[in-house]
């Protein structure tokens, strides 16, 4: 779990270019020391002094301004991440593993996802890859 202060979250703020607030500080801050994929309502309840609102304007402006990522969970929910930590520059963005046992969705490192050919005329708005199987505690269970 990487631990950073309030002073270097800002900093990554001005760095995405994002205008730096409290809230975004926050968020941030939390996004990365979870280091997994969180929902809008795992985030309220961890900060619930942020109104709704903020937090979803704050979470849409990191994924515009590329400080996050997000990926759709088993139950259709976005979830939002950080990127890699002590990964300066982000390739692009990065896979995620879901264990098919019991939810849990971890962060691969950072990379560039392949390239996939979509039908002329499409927008791609975005790009998730997820890799399923069983996570390293429920396939050493023994039942
Ligand atoms: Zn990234
Ligand atoms: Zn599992
Ligand atoms: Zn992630």
């Amino acid at each position: 779990m990487a631990q950073i202060n309030d002073g270097q979250a800002a900093g990554l703020l001005r760095r995405y270019g994002i205008r730096v607030t409290k809230s975004r500080t926050d968020i941030l801050r939390f996004l990365i020391e979870a280091s997994r994929p969180l929902s809008h309502a795992e985030i309220q309840e961890a900060l619930p002094e942020l109104d709704r609102v903020t937090l979803y304007r704050a979470l849409s402006f990191f994924v515009e301004h590329e400080a996050a990522h997000q990926v759709q969970g088993p139950d259709g929910a976005w979830r939002f991440c950080a990127h890699s930590p002590n990964q300066d520059i982000c390739p692009g963005n990065h896979p995620h593993f879901l264990c098919s046992s019991c939810g849990k969705m971890i962060c691969l490192s950072d990379q560039r996802l392949a390239r996939v050919d979509v039908p002329e005329g499409c927008e791609v708005e975005g790009k998730q890859f997820v890799v399923y199987g069983k996570c390293a505690d429920c396939a050493g269970v023994i039942f």
